[in-house]
């Protein structure tokens, strides 16, 4: 089924991507397990593309107003974003963000790829003076695990105005919450191993464009590259899109209500959620977004062993790393040697799931209070 610009985004969720209405066609859209294809049609060979990749493309492309690619994983996905760069293009990107991207461009940097200029998340004046000479500049929507939000459309301004491509990973908000591409990215990337498949059970990425010359340079790279997408896991992701938006009232509901009352609690020193009136990137989300998400940080009194104590005392909540299941998690994220130091070592991130938000309360209530 063909984009449908007249349907909301909630409804694209559930009607993109399907199979042609036909007496006794299918409503849903099969996996197709095959590694190659009858000679003469449009696909070839398993690496060229599938037909479940297709319908998945087709629902996540109508929802970010563009053409999206899968590929194996989040990462995979990035990576394609960085791989066309030319040798010592420069990156500008952000002190804290994902630590697998952070590691990522580390890894080039230090090859002679490219060249990184970092700036602190959030510090939009940085970011556009720091522009000038880059060729790719690559932020998140919202900061992984330290939740500052990105002026898009002040970032992709300096960007154009420069001749760099902005990228934007909007894995913590999905594009029921913000559209990149309509505040002037050039480039979507998405780890749909979180919220767009949404149930902790797959791993899978996408990047997505309006400009069809970029469209095709990715499919090529990804077929010559090789890290495409299992049928199987593209089939669930897609099977996980159609219930996003549900998904997303819920879990951002219970994300708004337990910021809340995290603010009022004595073993936690800070509350990160740009849906609270104070928050930094309050006054951004409350103009590009559509919501503000189900991510919550916090960071607890004490030291980083109390912290750590919080994530071992839940009963309801998992400890455990990734985010954006119908499942609540937590984990503390300096536990990782790997995360950037401007993250605090008390900074505990919490990925808000869809259960019952007393539930969640009294779970997290009686963790972080015998820890404290
Ligand atoms: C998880 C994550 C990634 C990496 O995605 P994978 O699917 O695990 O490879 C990239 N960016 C952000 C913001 C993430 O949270």
């Amino acid at each position: 089924m063909d984009l449908q610009p007249d349907l909301s985004l909630r409804t694209r969720a559930v009607a993109a991507g399907r199979p042609a209405a036909s007496p006794g066609a299918p409503l849903s859209s099969p996996v197709v397990l095959s590694s190659t294809f009858h000679a003469d049609g449009d696909l070839a060979y398993g690496r060229d593309g599938n037909p479940t990749w297709t319908a998945f493309e087709t629902a996540l492309g109508s929802l970010d107003g563009g053409s999206a690619l899968a590929f194996a994983s989040g990462t995979a996905a990035l990576y394609a974003v960085l791989d066309p760069l030319p040798h010592g293009a420069v990156v500008l990107t952000t002190e804290v963000a994902y630590s697998g991207t952070v590691a990522l461009v580390d890894q080039l940097a230090e090859a002679g790829r490219i060249e990184l200029r970092r700036v602190p998340a959030g510090d939009t004046d940085a970011m556009v003076a720091a522009t000038p000479g880059a060729a790719l500049v690559l932020v998140e929507s919202e900061c992984n695990p330290t939740l500052e939000v990105a002026d898009l459309p002040a970032l992709s301004a300096a960007a154009h105005l420069h001749g760099a491509t902005l990228a934007v990973d909007s894995t913590f908000v999905t594009p029921l919450v913000q559209r990149p591409l309509d505040l002037g990215a050039d480039l979507v990337v998405h780890s749909a191993t979180k919220f767009l498949s949404g149930h902790s059970d797959l791993l899978l990425g996408a990047v997505v464009t309006r400009d069809p010359d970029r469209a095709d340079r990715l499919a090529a790279l990804r077929h010559d590259r090789g890290a495409i997408a299992g049928p199987f896991e593209t089939w669930l992701a897609l099977r996980g899109l159609r219930t996003l938006a549900v998904r997303l009232d819920r879990s951002q509901a219970n994300a708004a209500e337990l910021a809340r009352r995290l603010q009022a609690h004595q073993a936690v020193t800070r509350v990160r959620y740009p849906g609270l009136p104070d928050d930094p990137g309050h006054a951004i989300a409350a103009r590009d977004w559509s919501g503000f998400g189900s991510m919550v940080s916090i960071e607890t009194a004490g030291d980083p062993a109390a912290a750590e104590r919080v994530t071992h005392s839940t009963r309801l909540w998992s400890h455990a790393t990734s985010l954006g299941g119908v499942e609540s998690t937590l984990e503390r994220r300096r536990r990782w040697p790997s995360e950037p130091a401007g993250v605090p070592d008390t900074l505990l991130r919490l990925s808000v799931g869809i259960e019952d938000i007393e539930d969640l309360w009294t779970d997290l209530d009686q963790a972080l209070s015998q820890s404290a």
